[in-house]
């Protein structure tokens, strides 16, 4: 086996027994990424010489001995809306092209206590808009399973990365679905977590309301690894919350436990292989003593509209700080644009700074929320959205965890859908209501349509991720 094939816990394993250094193992991932990310174009920026110079250190740390985190010398790709001090954070954006992070995000910070060795930046679309890893202003990650497919996204880079091991782990961001939709279309698993279980400090706002920090791993023991680490309260988040997740662990017992299947996520629309497959991890359930019964989430349905006036309306206030004056590109230094006044440079830089997707949202937003309209979208749509929260509500006091399908489909060809924003915005329907619930949900692979991996999604009541990585791990042990 490959270094580069080892899941968290084999190399954290490797390393205590010796079997390899930090070091090794950090060339190798290198090396892996000189290969392949020609073709997959995962990463934004490799930060060798950072990774290098961590790795080093848990070389000296072990060669010290005394206690080895579980993290230390594994090596991490960052999806580049997160801040790494001294590395460029672009958000895939050019107007962000040239921005150096200035400080650590909350959840980097945790990751360097830790010993984590960082190997760079990972693609992804614009300011976390899109489904497909397409709307990159630095061009498209490629799917590691068909070249010719899309990643999914808007995590693009950071699920391609683990897919193809470029990286062992990576975090994420899922406001809609950034995390579970990539890792569907890359059969990685990816964890959102709870809304405020873990800190957002350090992480450019795309909608603040919606935005969760997660990681996309090779397995669900990965994932809880890095969930542990990275959650918390964080004095930096006001959102943030102490996640009592541990608390409340207890072992499950498979015959004790009721999983719901929400019938309006088995819609007109859904790839039936998609279905057979989702529909058969079901039964895996059920013959191994889970209690399986349908529910309904009767709200469903509005969900994409929802989320689709909610996101673009915080959009609008969270990209106004890319004025051309405070951050990024600008045409204040560029020859073409002469005599400016200040309105012409926010104007200019902001439309040759963002790209078509972002200055689409920003104008709905802005229609949204201006006066006369305003109760008619933005609070309409807040209101649907305590609807769509109530509706996990009463199904959690019947059943313990919600399964469905990640995706409707598996990855599309790269083009596809590009042109037409409203079916991109559909590749969202099973994935934006747990965002606007602030529900814990992780995707898990659960086999194949000619090659192309589906995700299972398995959702959990509020802060209870133990339990939903116990469940996600019950399938993957008897898969
Ligand atoms: N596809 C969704 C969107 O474009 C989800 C994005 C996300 O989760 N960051 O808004």
């Amino acid at each position: 086996m490959e270094l580069t094939e080892l899941t968290i816990s084999q190399a954290h394993q490797g390393l205590l027994k010796k079997e390899f250094s930090a070091l090794d193992l950090c060339k190798a991932y290198l090396g892996r990424i000189k290969n392949r990310d020609k073709e997959i174009f995962a990463y934004l920026t490799v930060s060798e010489k950072l990774a290098l110079s961590q790795a080093q250190k848990v070389d000296e740390m072990i060669a010290k001995g005394g206690e080895i985190p579980l993290l230390a010398g594994i090596p991490v790709a960052i999806k580049d809306l997160l801040m790494v001090k001294g590395l460029k954070c672009t958000a895939g954006s050019k107007i962000l092209e040239n921005y150096i992070a200035p400080y650590d995000a909350t959840v980097i910070k945790k990751l360097r206590a830790q010993g984590a060795v960082i190997l760079g930046k990972t693609n992804m679309d614009e300011f976390a808009m899109g489904a497909s890893g397409e709307r990159s202003a630095f061009g498209p990650t490629k799917n590691p399973y068909d070249l010719t497919r899309v990643p999914g996204g808007s995590s693009s880079g950071s699920a391609a990365a683990v897919a193809d091991n470029m990286a062992c782990y990576a975090l994420g961001t899922d406001t809609g679905g950034s995390i579970r939709q990539p890792s569907s279309f890359c059969g990685t698993v990816g964890i959102k977590p709870t809304y405020g279980a873990v800190s957002r400090y350090g992480l450019m706002a795309m909608c603040c309301s919606l935005d969760h920090v997660g990681a996309i791993t090779k397995t669900v023991e990965d994932a809880k690894i890095v969930f542990d680490a990275i959650k918390g309260k964080d004095s930096m988040d006001s959102t943030s919350v102490e996640s009592i997740s541990n608390a409340k662990a207890q072992m499950l017992k498979i015959n004790e436990l009721k999983i719901g299947i929400p019938k309006e996520y088995f819609i007109e629309g859904i790839d039936p292989e998609v279905e057979r497959l989702v529909r058969e991890a079901v039964k895996k359930y059920e013959q191994m003593g889970a209690k399986v019964q349908e529910i309904s989430l009767p709200h469903t349905e509005y969900a994409i509209a929802t989320y689709y006036i909610i996101v673009p309306c915080e959009i609008s206030a969270n990209m106004a700080r890319y004025d051309g004056i405070k951050y990024g590109y600008s045409t204040v230094k560029s020859k073409k644009h002469k005599s400016q006044d200040l309105l012409d440079v926010y104007l200019k830089s902001r439309a040759e700074g963002f790209g078509e997707e972002v200055r689409r949202r920003i104008i709905i937003g802005t229609y949204a929320l201006s006066s006369g309209y305003y109760d008619a979208y933005y609070l309409k749509a807040q209101k649907v959205r305590t609807l769509i929260k109530r509706d996990f509500e009463k199904a959690f006091e019947k059943v313990d965890i919600i399964l469905a399908p990640t995706t409707p489909t598996p990855a599309f060809k790269i083009g596809e859908n590009v042109s037409d924003p409203l079916t991109m915005y559909l590749c969202d329907v099973f994935t934006a209501p747990l965002d606007l619930a602030g529900l814990p949900g992780i995707s898990i692979p659960c086999g194949k349509i000619n090659n192309l991996p589906v995700g299972l999604q398995v959702m959990g009541n509020y802060f209870e991720e133990d339990k939903v990585f116990q469940v996600a791990q019950i399938f993957e042990e008897n898969k």
